[in-house]
């Protein structure tokens, strides 16, 4: 029961008793709720958000480091894209097109991308990141999956493909198994004589003169004769639209209309015609257009060995011509 209040009243000179109505009562109750839930509502956001707790901390350190991981996982994936890419130029371009097979569309590779797959991480605070590196790895799945497929189809069109095989180039032109004749590439090169930017139609390969140059897959010799420019010169046709030629050479070991087998002896390196030292350029010719030849030797070089080759072609910009 609360206290009785009193007040003194100075005109009656005696002490009145106060009274206090149930509203202001209430009226007290009630402020005192309100101010008491206000402050703890201002303590609540204040411990929420200026203050952590142990386990908050730990939580908000675990998400940071998990956040530069995932940054790490894409440099990573990056790097594995790029390995399978390398692996898909050349079944395409290479494998498949010797072997008459035809390159594999992208959207098969890859597959089709579809956002809506990966909604259900929309909610995660670091959404992008994890949906970035979730659906790279889908696609990295997906393209080694291709990859391995595309590989059983490419030796089951080699087991068919023995007399065309055989044909088409596949060693290089002298023998050069530690790469140290490789010269310079095909592809646009300072002319060695006018010192001008022309376009170099195949690779030269700095041997000494009396070097052995073998006919790199079985064919037909068209040409064993002296050609303007190419000097002592042999043009092989493989068939399938494949040609071959060797230029510059010191002597010819065979003449026009002879059969040859890959690896057969067609002359040797020298320096006749437009060449400024003892070297062979030879040239692969595809439906009667000049083509890389980096990418015919596959029967002779190792992965390993092909890439030191593109290095090496790549960085020696000297041409013999
Ligand atoms: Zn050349």
């Amino acid at each position: 029961m609360s206290k009785a209040k009193y007040h003194f009243n100075p005109k009656t000179l005696s002490y009145e008793r106060i009274k206090v109505s149930t509203w202001q009562k209430v009226k007290k109750v009630l402020l005192h709720v309100l101010s008491s839930f206000s402050l703890g509502v201002c303590f609540f956001f204040i411990f929420a958000f200026f203050i952590s707790s142990p386990y908050e901390k730990r939580l908000r350190e675990e998400n940071k480091r998990l956040s530069s991981q995932y940054k790490l996982l894409d440099k990573r994936l990056d790097e594995v894209q790029g390995v399978l890419e390398d692996l898909r130029q050349r079944d395409d371009n290479i494998y498949r097109v010797i072997l008459g097979g035809q390159p594999i569309s992208s959207s098969v590779r890859k597959g089709d991308y579809v956002s809506s797959r990966y909604e259900y991480l929309d909610d995660l605070s670091n959404a992008d990141l994890v949906k970035t590196a979730t659906k790279r790895v889908d696609e990295v799945r997906r393209m080694t999956y291709a990859q391995s497929r595309s590989y059983d189809e490419v030796i089951e069109l080699s087991k068919n493909n023995k007399e065309r095989l055989e044909h088409i180039p596949a060693i290089q032109p002298v023998f050069n198994k530690d790469l140290k004749y490789m010269a310079s590439g095909y592809g646009r090169r300072v002319d060695p004589v006018y010192h001008t930017l022309k376009f170099h139609a195949g690779m030269d390969f700095a041997a000494p003169t009396g070097t052995k140059i073998f006919a790199t897959g079985d064919g037909k010799v068209t040409l064993a004769e002296w050609k303007q420019g190419y000097g002592k010169c042999v043009v092989i046709s493989h068939g399938y639209g494949y040609e071959t030629l060797y230029a510059h050479m010191n002597d010819f070991n065979v003449r026009a209309g002879q059969e040859v087998r890959r690896g057969d002896v067609i002359g040797f390196v020298g320096s006749t015609g437009k060449s400024t030292g003892s070297h062979l350029h030879y040239e692969v010719h595809v439906n009667g257009s000049p083509v890389n030849p980096q990418n015919y030797y596959y029967a002779d070089l190792s992965p390993e060995e092909y890439d030191k080759m593109l290095q090496l072609t790549e960085n020696n910009a000297k041409v013999f011509d």
